[in-house]
């Protein structure tokens, strides 16, 4: 029998928040008036919603061409006309569905196709992936291509990363301004960033609270609630979600109700998701009392440096640090202080490293850092070899019995230190 899910009482709220900001996006796109901006997840989104902007996510399609498991339809599209399978599976999947004029957003919001774009801003600090995937749609639609290009790779941020991304910043406003057809006010920035902060604080409170035992949520669950912080972010809406839904998961703790029944073992997810079976490995994971309690994924859109715009800093100069101190842009040693950090704030025995083929950004599986966190911190890992979208790459056999084997070692690993 398949395990039981619990769904939480949120849940038709976070539908209709997100079915309601695509109808907007939508209307803007056939208004006029309207302007659209397509940004990267993690972009500028606080810059071109101050300028008013509806802002759409081309990254937020790529994950739900894989959770409606539609990318493998699309791609072979995208490689056809020269993007190649190695490179990322968001792209390639939602290059195709746009050659086949087709998008899992009918169906899931009951809007007719992507919302046509006036401009396309990216930011490089995740990946140089988004440049092409975002200069592929400048071409199609005739519409102005700006973006930023961050360092990566770096240990501390410092005052010098952040000014030079502040000049590119600004040097985007003059872009921007035109196409908007209104003037960049500071004040209605700061008011932005100041909901992204509160939105972002809020969501890492939620996930925070699977500190708990038994932790009352899972990765499984925070890959889909996390849909606000990603494309909401920066407005009053988020807010109140996030708000609603630390409620419930409060008191999920207060009853002591686990996502997991009979929680027995705590793990840390690295990497992406492996959107089309999101599913099926939360039911692996509830069937093994395992809850994926931590994720360097849902994690990332915890931008604490928003904070300092709402204690009197230059806003340009928190936005641009935010973006600076993502675990993506960082350096392997800024990471495993990172991940040895949140193993032991949330009590995770181990790790699981996703490490996607088509996205070596993040994939931390290849240069060591699995082995030299495993030495510093004692806890075992286990790699899962897949993709973010492209389920070729997966093998749904092998990663079960590399889960089940994992938790196994875990057991014999707990025995040991029980001294059973
Ligand atoms: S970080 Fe990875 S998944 Fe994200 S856009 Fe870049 S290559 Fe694609």
């Amino acid at each position: 029998m398949a395990p039981e899910f619990k769904p939480f009482e949120t849940q038709s709220q976070l539908k209709a928040l997100m079915a309601g900001h695509f109808a907007e996006v939508d209307a803007a796109a056939r208004d006029p008036d309207g302007r659209v901006a397509w940004c990267t997840s993690v972009g500028p989104a606080e810059l071109l919603l101050s300028l008013g902007y509806k802002v759409y996510y081309p990254e937020n399609h790529g994950a739900l061409l894989g959770a409606s498991r539609r990318a493998n339809e699309f791609i072979p599209l995208a490689n056809a006309v020269g993007y190649s399978p190695d490179i990322c599976s968001y792209l390639t999947s939602d290059v195709g569905a746009f050659l086949a004029r087709d998008t899992p957003l009918k169906k899931a919001y009951g809007i007719s196709g992507v919302p046509r774009p006036d401009v396309l801003v990216y930011n490089t600090n995740q990946c140089r992936d988004v440049q092409d995937w975002f200069a592929f749609y400048s071409r199609e639609f005739g519409v102005p291509l700006a973006g930023v290009h961050s360092p990566t790779k770096i240990g501390e941020v410092t005052r010098d990363h952040v000014q030079g991304m502040v000049a590119q910043y600004r040097s985007l406003l003059p872009t921007l301004e035109s196409i908007a057809g209104q003037r960049f006010d500071p004040d209605r920035f700061r008011e932005v960033l100041s909901l992204s902060a509160r939105t972002t604080r809020l969501w890492k409170e939620v996930l925070w609270t699977a500190r708990n035992r038994p932790s009352p949520v899972t990765f499984f669950d925070t890959t889909i609630l996390m849909g606000p912080a990603v494309i909401l972010r920066g407005t009053p809406q988020a807010v109140s979600y996030y708000d609603a839904l630390l409620a419930e998961l409060r008191e999920r703790t207060r009853q002591g109700v686990g996502a997991v029944e009979g929680e027995r073992h705590r793990l840390y997810w690295d990497g992406m998701p492996v959107w089309g079976k999101l599913r099926e490995l939360g039911e692996l994971f509830v069937e093994l009392q395992s809850s994926v309690v931590v994720s360097t994924y849902c994690n990332s859109w915890i931008f604490e440096a928003f904070e300092e715009a709402l204690a009197g800093a230059d806003p340009f100069e928190s936005m641009a640090r935010a973006y600076l101190e993502l675990f993506i842009v960082r350096s392997d040693a800024a990471k495993e202080d990172v991940m040895a950090h949140l193993l032991a704030d949330f009590g995770a025995g181990g790790v699981i490293y996703h490490d996607a083929k088509t996205c070596p950004n993040n994939s931390n599986t290849r240069y060591g850092l699995p082995q030299r966190l495993a030495e510093r911190t004692g806890l075992p890992f286990v790699i899962l070899y897949g993709d973010l979208n492209d389920l070729r790459c997966y093998s749904e056999e092998q990663a079960k019995t590399n889960l089940e084997a994992f938790v196994e070692q875990l057991e014999g690993w707990k025995a040991g230190r029980l001294g059973r």
